[in-house]
C-alpha cells in the first residue's frame, strides 16, 4: 500500500550534493538527517513542493506544486527532518506516494534551514513558476491533518472554519 506521509530521508543524499557545491554564505552550513525530531524538540514549518503523482492502482496521472512537506530543524542539534503528505488519485480514491520534483526539493528545504539557522533574511513567498492545476484539498493529505499551507496563505483549518458559517 502507498504510504500517506513519506519519510524524507531518501533525499538527504541531494541536500548534502548542493551544500557541498553552494558557494553562497547563507548555504555556508552542512546539515545531518534526523528522522526522530518532532514539534517538542525542534522548529517546525510547512513547505509545498512540486512532484509527480501516478496511481499504481489505475495509472492516473497529475502533477501538483503543492505537495506538503513538513520540515523540523533542531538548531541546537543542527539536524532536520522532513515529512512529504501523500495525494489521493481523484479516480480511485488510493493514496499515491509523490515522485518530488528533487531540485524544487533541495531549494527550499535549504533556504528555510538557512532562514532559521539566521544565514538569510525572509524573503517575499516564493513565486513559482511553474503553473500547476488548483490545489485539491479534499485529496491532500497534509490538508487532512491539517499541516497544509493553502495556495491563499489560509491555514486550512481557518478556511474549512469559513466554509462551515
Ligand atoms: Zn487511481
Ligand atoms: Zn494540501
Amino acid at each position: 500500500m502507498p504510504r500517506e506521509v513519506i519519510d524524507g530521508r531518501y533525499l538527504h543524499e541531494h541536500i548534502e550534493g548542493f551544500l557541498n557545491q553552494a558557494t553562497e554564505d547563507a548555504y555556508a552550513f552542512m546539515v545531518d538527517y534526523n528522522g526522530r525530531l518532532t514539534n517538542s524538540t525542534a522548529r517546525t514549518g510547512e513547505r509545498s513542493m512540486f512532484g509527480d503523482f501516478r496511481c499504481t492502482l489505475c495509472s492516473h496521472r497529475w502533477k501538483s506544486g503543492m505537495v506538503c512537506t513538513q520540515l523540523w530543524y533542531s538548531k541546537a542539534a543542527d539536524t532536520y527532518r522532513t515529512q512529504i503528505h501523500a495525494q489521493k488519485c481523484r479516480r480511485c480514491n488510493h493514496y499515491v506516494e509523490p515522485d518530488m520534483d528533487v531540485d524544487n526539493y533541495v531549494q527550499k528545504v535549504t533556504k528555510a534551514i538557512s532562514l532559521w539557522k539566521g544565514l538569510r533574511l525572509r524573503e517575499d513567498p516564493d513565486e513559482d513558476q511553474k503553473q500547476t492545476p488548483p490545489h485539491d484539498t479534499e485529496r491532500c493529505h497534509g490538508c487532512l491533518v491539517g499541516i497544509c499551507r493553502r495556495k491563499d496563505g489560509l491555514p486550512a483549518h481557518s478556511i474549512q472554519y469559513r466554509r462551515r458559517r
